[in-house]
């Protein structure tokens, strides 16, 4: 079953990182692994349509997949050994691209990240790697995947009347800020909860948490905001 292949494959590169304890800490809360995985793949099947008899074996299973699904506990320690050259927070680091093609490594974290979240990410990084050859900058790489990659990512998942609809309700909910004489939509606690609904409408119940509530803070900005305005957003956080 290409499922436990999938998981299978992430132990490599746990391995490969340096010595771990075999024994994880399993979440009780969380469901059951294969399901879950079963619910990531059936979401990136509508994302990639037609692609995805291709996709999904040449970037997900394989002896050293693309793209490797690894537990938070590896995340953290991926990311603070800066393997993308970036320093980030591994505990609330969703995915990361590491290398150039075609020595290309994406892990993705699965374990405390619910589905529809966890096939956005693969999606996303996959999206960077897509824009790669265009050699924009690092900031204007990640505007560009954040609007067209993500939001193409929900509008496949639950349709364009569902987008339109969410983003034009999530407009009256934002706030407008005014940052270094750029005006942009501020998510409110509101927007926030109103995009929960939205997805739970369209039969993805997300668990209210703290790690998804930022997630789905930060799809409520991309989606009431320009490319431009998330350009100007990723530049402003690289200001020291
Ligand atoms: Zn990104």
């Amino acid at each position: 079953m290409n499922a436990f292949a999938t998981f299978g494959a992430m132990w490599c590169l746990t391995f490969s990182l340096g010595p771990v304890s075999h024994v994880r800490n399993q979440d009780v809360t969380s469901p059951d692994p294969a399901e879950k995985l079963r619910e990531v793949v059936a979401l990136l099947r509508i994302a990639w349509g037609k692609d995805f008899d291709s996709n999904y074996p040449n970037l997900l299973l394989g002896s050293s997949p693309t793209v490797v699904l690894i537990p938070r506990n590896e995340m953290i320690k991926i990311a603070a050994a800066r393997l993308d050259g970036r320093q980030r927070d591994g505990s609330t680091t969703q995915g990361l691209t590491i290398g150039e093609p075609p020595n290309v490594k994406i892990v993705v974290v699965y374990d405390d990240i619910a589905p529809l979240l966890v096939a956005r990410t693969i999606i996303h990084e996959i999206g960077h790697l897509e824009l790669r050859g265009k050699r924009l900058s690092r900031n204007r790489e990640e505007a560009r995947v954040r609007k067209i990659v993500d939001t193409g990512f929900l509008e496949k998942a639950f349709g364009r009347e569902w987008l339109k609809t969410t983003v034009a309700a999530l407009r009256k909910k934002v706030v407008a800020v005014k940052k270094n004489g750029r005006q942009y939509q501020g998510y409110t606690p509101e927007a926030v909860e109103m995009f929960y609904q939205s997805l739970e409408k369209a039969g993805a119940s997300i668990a209210r948490e703290p790690l998804h509530d930022q997630i789905i803070a930060s799809l409520v900005f991309i989606l009431t905001n320009s490319e431009g305005n998330l350009l100007a957003a990723l530049d402003a956080d690289d200001v020291p």
